[in-house]
C-alpha cells in the first residue's frame, strides 16, 4: 500500500461511514459490509470480490488508530485525487533534479491558469485538484492576480506639473495557439509514460513510502510529443499591454505609485493584482526641488547686492520679477509664492531663489580705479572682535 493509494482512495466512502465516525462505528460497518461481500456468500461474483477487497483494505487503515491518523493527515495535506495539471511540455528529461520552486513557484500554477500561479500557498489548491480515481472533485477557488512592478523615468517639469503617460508592460501570458497546453494544434498532450498520468511517483525509503510529483512530467500527468510552434511547448508567451498612467503633480523621485487592480488579471473570477510604478525623476538643469518648493540659484554682482535691483527670473512656466532690496547680503533667499508644485487640492509650494554674490576674478583698469575710490570711501569691515584674538599671537 502506497501513500499514493492513500491520496487517491477514500476509505471512509469504502466503509460507508463519515470521516468523524468512531472506531466502533467503523468496526460495525466493516463487519456488515465484509459479511455481505464475502466471497463465500457470493460465489463467482467478481464485483463482490472487488468490494470485499476494498472494504478490507479500508478497514486495515481505518481500523488501526495510528494508521487512520496518518491517513487523515495525508489526505488533509494533499487533498483527494491525483495531480491534475495541464502539460508543461516534454522538455524536462526524467533525470533532471526536481526543482520544487520551478513547479510550484511563480511560473507554475495550476491547470489552464499556470501563469498566474501564486507561491507555495497556492500549491495544494492549484496542483492537487479533484477528479482523480476515487477522489471527489474539489474545484479551485478564485485567485487574485499577481502584482506587477515597473519603473518609469519622468522629466522634471512633468513630475512637478503631473503627467499622463502610456506605460507598456510586458508580462507572461497563456499561449493562444495551444491554449497553454504546449501541444501543437491538432495534437493533445498524452499521458506521461513514467507515472501513467497520475502525476505522482512513489519512492520507498525504509518502511515509509513517499509520493512525490513525477519528475518526467513535473506532476502534470501529461507530456507533449509535438510542441506548439508558437510557444515551443512552454504554453506561455510574453504579452504586452499599454496602460495610461496618471502621475499627480508633485510626484517625487523614489516614490512608488500603486494602481489598484491594474496588475495581472485574477483567475476564475478572482480580483486583479496591483500595479506598482517606481518613479524616477530626471534632474533639471536649472531647478531643484525640496518637497513642494522649487529652488533656483541666481548670481548677482556686488553692486546689485549693494544698490538693489528688480530681478526677472524664470519659473517653471514663465517668469517672475523679484525685488532685491539695497544692502542684500549674499546667500539671501527670496520667495516667489505659489510658483512651486501646485497640488490637486490647490496647495502650492514656492519658488525659493538663492542670491549668490559673484566676485569678479579680473577687473578692467577703470573698474579697478573705481573700486579703489570706493574702498577709500568705505569704513573697514567690522572685524574688531577678531583683531583682539589675533593680537594675542603677535
Ligand atoms: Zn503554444
Ligand atoms: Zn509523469
Amino acid at each position: 500500500m502506497s501513500s499514493k493509494d492513500w491520496i487517491e482512495k477514500d476509505y471512509y466512502a469504502a466503509l460507508g461511514v463519515q470521516k468523524s465516525a468512531s472506531s466502533d462505528e467503523i468496526k460495525k460497518s466493516y463487519r456488515k459490509l465484509a459479511r455481505e461481500s464475502h466471497p463465500d456468500h457470493n460465489p463467482g461474483d467478481p464485483k463482490a470480490e472487488e468490494r470485499f477487497k476494498a472494504v478490507s483494505e479500508a478497514y486495515a487503515v481505518l481500523g488501526d488508530e495510528k494508521k487512520r491518523r496518518e491517513y487523515d493527515e495525508m489526505r488533509s495535506l494533499f487533498g483527494s485525487g491525483a495531480f491534475r495539471r495541464n502539460a508543461r511540455g516534454a522538455g524536462q528529461p526524467g533525470g533532471m533534479p526536481f526543482d520544487v520552486s520551478d513547479l510550484f513557484g511563480g511560473a507554475g500554477g495550476g491547470g489552464e491558469a499556470r501563469f498566474g500561479g501564486g507561491g507555495l500557498g497556492d500549491l495544494f489548491s492549484s496542483i492537487f485538484t479533484g477528479g482523480g480515481a476515487g477522489g471527489a472533485a474539489r474545484p479551485r477557488g478564485p485567485a487574485r492576480g499577481r502584482d506587477v512592478e515597473t519603473e518609469v523615468a519622468l522629466d522634471f517639469p512633468d513630475a512637478v506639473r503631473g503627467v499622463t503617460l502610456p506605460l507598456t508592460l510586458r508580462a507572461p501570458g497563456v499561449c493562444e495557439t495551444c491554449h497553454g497546453n504546449g501541444a501543437k494544434p491538432g495534437t493533445q498532450p498524452v499521458a506521461c509514460p513514467v507515472c501513467h498520468g497520475a502525476g505522482v511517483t512513489t519512492r520507498n525509503q525504509g518502511s515509509f513510502s513517499f509520493s512525490e510529483p513525477c519528475r518526467n512530467c513535473q506532476g502534470v500527468g501529461t507530456v507533449v510529443e509535438e510542441k506548439c510552434p508558437e510557444c515551443h511547448g512552454t504554453g506561455g508567451v510574453t504579452k504586452t499591454r499599454t496602460l495610461n498612467v496618471r502621475f499627480p503633480a508633485g510626484v517625487a523621485d523614489g516614490q512608488r505609485i500603486r494602481l489598484a487592480g491594474r496588475g495581472e488579471p485574477g483567475e476564475r473570477g478572482g480580483p486583479a493584482g496591483d500595479l506598482f510604478v517606481h518613479v524616477k525623476v530626471r534632474p533639471d538643469e536649472l531647478f531643484g526641488r525640496t518637497g513642494d518648493d522649487l529652488t533656483l540659484t541666481v548670481p548677482i554682482t556686488f553692486a546689485e547686492a549693494v544698490l538693489g535691483i528688480d530681478l526677472r527670473v524664470p519659473t517653471l512656466d514663465g517668469t517672475v520679477t523679484l525685488r532685491v532690496p539695497p544692502g542684500t547680503p549674499s546667500g539671501r533667499v527670496l520667495r516667489a509664492r505659489g510658483k512651486g508644485v501646485v497640488r490637486r487640492d490647490g496647495h502650492a509650494g514656492d519658488l525659493l531663489v538663492t542670491l549668490d554674490v559673484v566676485v569678479p576674478a579680473t577687473l578692467s583698469d577703470e573698474a579697478r580705479a573705481a573700486l579703489e575710490t570706493f574702498a577709500e570711501q568705505t569704513p573697514p569691515a567690522a572685524r574688531e572682535h577678531l583683531d583682539a584674538r589675533v593680537r594675542r599671537f603677535s
